[in-house]
């Protein structure tokens, strides 16, 4: 097997990865520093693929703590306070940076401040963007840095196994595969950065890019760490539906739509959200999936099963000029934004669970940091549209910080434990010593299972069938094998790997589900509709102990306002 040695290994080259290599490298530009990811360097991954934009306290009458409020009240009170505190006190060091030192440009108002606007949810304007495609700006400026400097690639390796010490007690390196060549590499180092980015890929309808199979977290699960919160999946309520025969079907269309006025119609052309929201459309996105989802239950339908999203009432001047991308995403599909009706599903769009860090990026294992979609708290119940990216800039940017800090002062590389190295080497070759199969079946049942029993609305019934059917596909997969006369670019086998991955991470979020009893943000249990008390609020942690998931339930720590309580009226005081 190649082996490599760097100080610095990062997964990932989103917003969180790229943020994390600019940041350790600024800290000191001697480190050997290396992102490795599974396609190519800025150009994969869903940070490039953000339209609305970046949640940020600037303008006057805004402030961090009513940026706090928002996101905690939205986040169900799940969220653990001290990353909330953080991510809205350090945003706006962090859209400056952006602009001033990395070069990004934002759109502006006539007076030169940068415009920032409405986001569903929000009690403030506050959402920064770049037109409607505002995560390319951010990653092509990003990747443009990181080229200029002295940081190493791996592109099109992908990571399969986190790979401790002889003892345990750290970090020692990763294991990934050349896809190029399909030969295993493994990177010793003496600090690794998690930004793999989630990404909820095993439901029927979903958004995020096709690198992403929540490998991440899978990797933390074999690895013995926990994950908290894995309940909360958040759909987003305008998925483009445009047939079975064109990968847009699942892809957003941005939720500014929603905040600048755009309505839900159901199949015979009535509105129905003042019925379920005073907010109408511009509430959460749980509560308009919850909605459409209803509506579509009840056969209140457009020809593909969905229900319709309209601007047709706004002014058509004001659509084209300010949503110009979502405008030509539809027409490429054959809907006019303009002036008619754009069919819309909600698509499972962001996984608020995840590995359990500190604000500084560090995790249960020394060494080991997290930061971006891989991990949980910082959204508690739900994201807000406009956190996400504001998240995984933010903590990237702080885990660079401290990996940085931490290698000059524990660096080390250490002996690998060879078993580790062993086993994830046997476990990802298994499907290449059976006789061929196809996963197509495997993955429309998963795609089926998520979206029928584990998705936007579940009851105990329903999470169990959901489960057995997991469990089930968990065994096909180790039956099933993949070709393995060519391993370069053996995209067959990257899928059985992605499958493995989606399998475990769905038996995540299923156990997680059938612990939690009651409603709470994105996480609707038919068979328990209400929340349960908020002050003694629990959220959920699952660890893989052999092959079952364990789930268990730790105290929300109310560190800066507790239910009832809100830091604008202290701030004010
Ligand atoms: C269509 C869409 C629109 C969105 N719009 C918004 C918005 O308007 N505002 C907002 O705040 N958020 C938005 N989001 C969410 C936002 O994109 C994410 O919250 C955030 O940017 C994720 O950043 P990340 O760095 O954690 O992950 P990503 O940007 O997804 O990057 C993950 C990286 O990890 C790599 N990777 C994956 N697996 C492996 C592996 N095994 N080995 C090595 N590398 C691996 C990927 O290739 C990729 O480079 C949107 C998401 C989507 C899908």
């Amino acid at each position: 097997m190649r082996r490599l040695q760097t100080d610095i290994l990062i997964l990932g080259s989103g917003g969180a990865g790229l943020f994390a290599a600019l940041h350790a490298h600024t800290i000191d530009p001697t480190l050997r520093i290396t992102v490795a990811v599974k396609g190519l360097l800025g150009k994969c991954g869903c940070t490039r693929m953000v339209q609305g934009g970046y949640n940020v306290a600037l303008a006057p009458g805004d402030s961090p703590e009513r940026h706090f409020m928002d996101t905690v009240e939205g986040g169900g009170w799940l969220n653990n306070q001290d990353l909330v505190w953080t991510l809205v006190t350090e945003a706006p060091r962090r859209i400056r940076e952006l602009e001033n030192e990395l070069g990004c440009f934002f759109d502006r108002n006539p007076d030169g401040t940068i415009h920032q606007k409405a986001f569903a949810g929000q009690t403030f304007d506050r959402t920064v963007h770049k037109g409607d495609l505002t995560g390319i700006e951010i990653v092509n400026r990003l990747a443009e840095q990181v080229w200029a400097r002295n940081i190493g690639r791996l592109e099109e390796h992908r990571a399969i196994a986190l790979v401790k010490s002889g003892r345990g007690e750290a970090i020692a390196g990763v294991v990934l595969i050349d896809m190029r060549t399909g030969d295993f590499v493994f990177v010793q180092a003496k600090a690794v950065v998690l930004a793999t980015g989630g990404g909820p890929t095993m439901y029927r309808y979903h958004t995020p890019s096709g690198d992403k199979s929540c490998d991440g977290m899978a990797m933390v699960l074999r690895a013995g760490l926990s994950l908290r919160d894995m309940e909360m999946v958040q759909f987003h309520p305008t998925g483009l539906l445009a047939g079975i025969d064109t990968r847009l079907t699942g892809t957003i269309i941005e939720e500014g739509l929603r905040g600048a006025g755009g309505h839900l119609l159901d199949g015979a052309g009535e509105r129905f959200m003042p019925r379920y929201d005073k907010r109408a459309e511009r509430a959460t996105r749980d509560i308009v999936s919850r909605a459409m989802f209803d509506q579509m239950r009840n056969g209140k339908t457009g020809p593909n099963g969905g229900v319709f999203f309209t601007m047709r009432h706004l002014d058509p001047a004001l659509v084209r000029r300010e949503f110009k991308g979502m405008v030509e995403r539809c027409r490429d599909v054959g809907f006019d934004l303009v002036s008619g009706l754009v069919e819309v599903v909600p698509t499972a769009h962001y996984m608020m669970g995840g590995v359990e860090f500190a604000p500084d990026g560090a995790t249960a294992l020394p060494g080991l940091f997290a930061a971006g979609e891989d991990t949980g708290g910082v959204h508690g119940a739900n994201r807000l549209g406009g956190n996400g990216v504001a998240n995984s800039t933010v903590f990237g940017g702080l885990a660079g910080d401290a990996v940085a800090a931490w290698v000059k002062e524990n660096g080390a590389w250490r002996e690998p434990d060879v078993g580790d190295i062993d086993a994830a080497v046997a476990f990802a070759s298994q499907p290449l010593q059976r006789p061929a199969g196809s996963l197509e079946p495997i993955r429309s049942a998963l795609y089926d299972a998520m979206w029928e029993d584990v998705g936007i609305v579940r009851d105990a019934a329903s999470l169990a069938r959901g489960a057995d059917v997991l469990a089930d596909l968990d065994r096909r997969l180790d039956a099933v094998g993949v070709a393995a006369d060519d391993l370069a670019f053996n995209l067959t086998w990257h899928d059985w790997l992605n499958l493995k991955n989606l399998v475990l991470v769905s038996r995540a979020i299923a156990a997680a589900a059938t612990a939690r009893e009651d409603s709470r943000g994105a996480h609707w249990r038919a068979d328990f509709p209400q929340p349960s008390a908020l002050d003694t609020s629990r959220y959920t942690q699952v660890r893989l102990r052999g092959s079952a998931i364990d789930v268990c339930s730790q105290p929300v720590a109310f560190t800066r306002v507790r239910p009832g309580e809100s830091l604008i009226r202290d701030a004010a005081e």
